[in-house]
């Protein structure tokens, strides 16, 4: 899967693509990750690429041309990810070009305005083979790249951020950690919140005994079949108390 990720602040994903799941799963080919600097497709010296809103106010906005130009970039069909397998590199305007959107592209923009992201969602990402995140700043990106470029408008929830850069990392690890083989044998979304559509079930390790507090009787038992019935009880009744809309929704 190849995520190409458009920011004025790229170095902001160093951390992130550097640990973890993230980077075995760069590292492995599973997954291609291009950081693509907005300010490589402005027109003038000071490399701008923003200016202030039509009709007055706060702050300022995206303009158009930086990024159609960058998104066309990114679309346009090529081998990029034999370029850059095994590094996360930032790219330069030279090759940059318009073209046809592969039809397995998908143009998100992370902004508090969109669907709201979810377990669900990124079940559905994960299905996709190429998705390039448009990371917003200030007031956000004119409103005619999102007429004409932009598939999905996805927010993480409903507060407003500076960036979309976390948003993007948001939903970067989220969906990378669905693509079958990405976790490793310490990890496992099989049973965990979401994906069952409950919370998961409290875990313990050892001691089997620490500060006074003992881990349930039940979990040290040895049977399966009881521990797997009372991981379930815990799990319904955790999901119950803390988020009973997500009962309904069974
Ligand atoms: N003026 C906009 C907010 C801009 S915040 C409004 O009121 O709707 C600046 C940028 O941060 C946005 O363009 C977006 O890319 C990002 N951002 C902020 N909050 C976000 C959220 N909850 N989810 C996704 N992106 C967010």
């Amino acid at each position: 899967m190849r995520f190409d990720i458009i920011s004025i602040f790229p170095e902001l994903f160093a951390g992130v693509l550097e640990c973890g799941i993230l980077r075995r799963a760069r590292q492995s080919g599973l997954v291609d990750v291009r950081l693509v600097n907005l300010r490589d497709f402005a027109k003038d010296r000071h490399r701008s690429v923003d200016d202030r809103p039509y009709g007055g106010g706060e702050g300022m906005v995206f303009m158009p041309g930086p990024l159609f130009e960058a998104i066309e970039f990114c679309c346009r069909a090529g081998d990029w990810a034999a370029e850059n397998r095994g590094g996360a590199g930032d790219c330069g305007a030279e090759n940059r070009g318009g073209a046809e959107k592969d039809e397995h592209s998908q143009v998100v923009l992370m902004t508090p305005q969109g669907e709201t992201w979810s377990q669900n969602l990124a079940a559905e990402f994960a299905t996709i083979s190429h998705l390039i995140l448009v990371c917003g700043r200030y007031e956000g990106v004119d409103q005619r790249v999102i007429d004409s470029l932009v598939d999905r408008e996805i927010s993480i929830g409903d507060f407003v951020l500076s960036g979309g850069e976390i948003p993007a990392m948001v939903v970067l690890d989220s969906v990378v950690r669905l693509i079958p083989g990405a976790l490793g044998c310490g990890d496992s979304a099989v049973n965990e919140s979401f994906s069952t559509g409950l919370l998961d079930c409290p875990q313990y390790t050892r001691p089997a005994e620490f500060r006074g507090q003992a881990v349930p009787e039940v979990l040290l038992s040895g049977d399966h079949a009881k521990i797997q019935k009372w991981r379930e009880e815990q799990a319904l009744e955790k999901t119950k108390r803390a988020r009973p809309e997500l009962m309904n929704k069974k």
